[in-house]
């Protein structure tokens, strides 16, 4: 059996040897993160088990819809006390370090509870008592799905969409190069238990306020075109997040945008939330892998998106990532081959799950 396969029969294991579970995802949580969340805990609940999901960041406006038929709490102190000394596990989504659980992870270390983590992080610290890490998933969601089927437990629609949103949000809409045929097929699946993607997708992407807006305008019309066009380096100061009244997380989707201008391998936003405080985000476009610029700063990701929370001055967050990204660039990606991930056969051929669903199973 595949290192792989072990890793998800202790998983299996884990879920059948506890009775009250805890999950969590990381700070500022995603659609994957998040969808991920609602579908283990209602798939635990069929089983007769106890769950309850707490996560250091409030729900982002965008999923709130997923709340409709699953609490999910917001660190407290006190409610992390409660929640920690009611369970007997804990299960991590994707997240690829204990830091990024947020203010729950010295919580964690304080009560000596097993925990099983589930990710695709490339960059991973395997944390976990159980650690299925399967970095050639597109998302988190794809990997909670080929768990549950294998438990032979059924999917509701309200898994469903959790599993779609986590799904369509981490592949940027069946976009990026980790959109493969094992999660069209999944998708596929998840449809057919009457979701209407259309609807989903309108209710994670119309939260934008008009602030937003002219803040990515803003930023945008600043874009520095470096090292012969290849790079683009975008950066927002405190004041322009104070001026719009715009939080970290308001800058999701901005550093995807310049992806599109022809001749690009990399962008690097580096935004200065408070001062002294620089959130960098890197993506590349396919040629140059980038998650290593991050993982030696301290932060992780994927090849083509990976991001790092830095303190000092813009100007020193950029001296110590851009020479990096130049010498990368430079090299011209002999870093990654091909896309970086694995072709979608490779991929079938070592998950039994998946075939044992393309033989009927
Ligand atoms: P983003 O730029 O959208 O915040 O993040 C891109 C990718 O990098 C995501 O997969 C995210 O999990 C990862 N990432 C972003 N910031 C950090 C960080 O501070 N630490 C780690 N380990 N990963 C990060
Ligand atoms: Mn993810």
């Amino acid at each position: 059996m595949s290192a792989a396969a072990l890793e998800r029969r202790a998983f299996h294991d884990f879920v059948a040897g506890y009775q009250r579970f805890l999950l969590t995802t990381h700070v500022n949580p995603d659609g994957d993160g998040l969808g991920s969340e609602v579908a283990v805990a209602q798939w635990l609940r069929a089983m007769g088990k106890t769950a309850h999901s707490l996560n250091d960041s409030l729900v982002p406006a965008a999923y709130l819809f997923l709340t409709r038929e699953e609490t999910l709490e917001t660190f407290e102190p006190e409610l992390a006390e409660r929640r920690l000394g009611e369970c007997d596990a804990v299960i991590v989504l994707d997240t690829s370090n204990r830091q990024r659980i947020g203010r729950l992870a010295p919580f964690l270390d304080r009560f000596p509870l097993p925990i099983a983590v589930v990710d695709h992080h490339v960059s991973h610290a395997g944390f976990g008592k159980v650690n299925v890490i399967e970095p050639e998933a597109s998302s988190t969601g794809e990997i909670v799905y080929d768990l549950i089927r294998e438990s032979g437990a059924a999917l509701t629609p309200v898994i469903a969409e959790a599993l779609y949103v986590a799904l369509m949000t981490d592949t940027g809409s069946f976009r990026y190069s980790n959109t493969d045929s094992h999660a069209h097929r999944m998708a596929a699946e998840l449809l057919s238990h009457g979701l209407d993607p259309q609807k989903i997708h309108a209710q994670v992407h119309s939260h934008a306020s008009a602030g937003r807006l002219r803040f990515f305008g803003e930023v945008l019309s600043r874009l520095e075109l470096l090292e012969g066009g290849r790079l683009v380096v975008l950066e927002a100061s405190p004041e322009q997040f104070q001026m719009h009244g715009l939080s970290g997380s308001d800058t999701e989707g901005l550093v995807d945008m310049p992806r599109s201008i022809a001749g690009v391998d990399v962008v690097a936003l580096f935004s200065e939330v408070e001062p002294g405080k620089v959130k960098v985000s890197l993506r590349s476009t396919g040629r140059i892998a980038i998650d290593q610029v991050c993982a030696r700063l301290g932060g992780g990701g994927h090849p083509h998106a990976a991001g790092v929370l830095l303190r000092g001055t813009r100007a020193e967050a950029r001296a110590r990532v851009l020479p990096d990204l130049a010498q990368r660039i430079a090299a011209g990606g002999a870093t990654l081959a091909g896309d970086g991930r694995e072709p979608a056969v490779a991929r079938a051929s070592r998950m039994p799950s998946e075939r044992a669903w393309e033989e009927g199973a």
